[in-house]
């Protein structure tokens, strides 16, 4: 509550007269006199102001000072206000509020003496101001010591934060260095054995046949490793802001033939077969590259964890754009599961054929939602599960990057 610069100060009176000569009395620049004429005026008075004092009146008509007194005294808002009483009658009348007397209460008599009354008021003033001060530093302190509790708050949540950051790069580091160093080995292994083959004069380990199936090795080991440096390029560049999107006229069904017919190797590996149903072409602005990469993952993804069963992809054009369903019959995602794949690093554990990041599905949904898309998946434990996207015919680069 705002603490007034000047002091209020209530005189009761039902004599004008009294009151001109009382405010005349105790007027001073940094006081605002309020003057009631009854008990009830000063009642909608005290409701309306905080008052440093009050000065009644005993002898009123209707409500006498004393009544006044009590009602005031049985108000949370003015049962603090210090009373000042004047009454014409003896001093005796000092003892006649006496069942009042929680708070501070004093008297004065009539005819009033000048000095007298102005150095009750400046006491009483006095305090009141000390009291103000006293509330205006409680709160200020009382400010502070919040503020200072947030500030510890947002510091300790930002540590929190740093630490969290850190195990997520260290986890990550070792992640990495543990993915690239399954190919390196493999291929280090075989680099070791041709050495050997050599040095024996083996020519037959190199026949074409061989030379065919070692290339072949060779290639898959070094493809897995330029595919964990590009997500980890993809995942920077996102963070930084600079993975850019660049639409151009494309036709999705053609892209989706050429991908399914590129993973089909590696789908046979897999022992499963991929199927495309994509009856009519569906062109709109997108960035070719990107989209391809997105259904790569989620190829990728279906084969791996589809059980050696059957992928569909489907292809449908919508109102606004397109619409691509990749389903497959494997083992499936919980609930639980499903909100966190989205995310960087996250992998369900379990199943050995489960090797990654856990950046694919984040930086699927990077790219898709760079185009203005959205990922969807639908799934339940053990019944496969379906990765829809809709992609909006051309793409929304509000954002420009992502
Ligand atoms: P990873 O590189 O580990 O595959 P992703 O981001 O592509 O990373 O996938 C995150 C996790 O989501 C995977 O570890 C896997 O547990 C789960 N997941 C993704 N696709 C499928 C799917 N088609 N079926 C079951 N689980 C899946």
């Amino acid at each position: 509550m705002p603490i007034p610069d000047s002091a209020n100060i209530l005189i009761v009176d039902d004599l004008p007269e009294n009151l001109i000569a009382l405010e005349a009395l105790i007027r001073r620049e940094d006081r605002t006199v309020h003057a009631a004429g009854s008990g009830d005026e000063a009642l909608s008075l005290l409701l309306e102001h905080e008052f440093a004092l009050a000065i009644l009146d005993v002898q009123m008509p209707g409500m006498n000072g004393f009544e006044l007194a009590e009602l005031m005294r049985s108000t949370e808002r003015t049962r603090g206000i210090p009373i000042v009483f004047v009454s014409a009658a003896g001093r005796e009348l000092n003892h006649a509020f006496k069942g009042y007397e929680a708070g501070a209460v004093d008297f004065l008599h009539k005819p009033l003496d000048g000095y007298a009354v102005r150095s009750k008021v400046a006491v009483f003033v006095e305090m009141y101001r000390q009291r103000s001060e006293m509330r205006r530093q409680m709160e200020a302190l009382e400010n502070s010591r919040r503020e200072q509790q947030s500030l510890l708050e947002k510091l300790n949540a930002t540590q929190m934060e740093l630490e969290r950051a850190v195990k997520m790069r260290d986890d990550f580091m070792s992640m990495v260095a543990h993915e690239l160093r399954t190919p390196l080995n493999t291929l280090f292994l075989e680099t070791q054995l041709r050495k050997m083959q050599l040095e024996r004069g083996n020519a037959a380990a190199f026949a074409p046949d061989e030379l065919r199936k070692m290339v072949g090795r060779d290639d898959r080991q070094i493809r897995n490793m330029v595919r964990l440096i590009d997500d980890m390029l993809d995942v920077s560049r996102m963070r930084s802001g600079t993975l850019s999107v660049r639409p151009v006229q494309t036709e999705l069904s053609a892209l989706l033939r050429r991908v399914v017919d590129d993973l089909s190797e590696q789908a046979s590996a897999a022992g499963s077969l991929i199927t495309l149903d994509a009856p009519q072409p569906v062109d709109g602005l997108w960035d070719e590259f990107r989209i391809e990469q997105v259904i790569v993952n989620l190829l990728t993804n279906a084969l791996r964890y589809g059980s050696g069963k059957p992928v569909e992809v489907s292809l449908r054009p919508t109102a606004d754009g397109a619409h691509i369903d990749v389903r497959d019959q494997g083992i499936g995602i919980s609930a639980e599961d499903q909100k966190r794949i989205f995310r960087q690093f996250e992998r369900v554990g379990g199943g050995k054929s489960a090797d990654g990041l856990g950046l694919g599905l984040y930086i699927t949904r990077q790219l898709i939602e760079a185009h203005g898309g959205t990922i969807r998946v639908r799934s339940e434990p053990g019944q496969g599960a379906v990765f829809s996207l809709d992609l909006p015919r051309a793409a929304d680069l509000a954002n420009g990057t992502a």
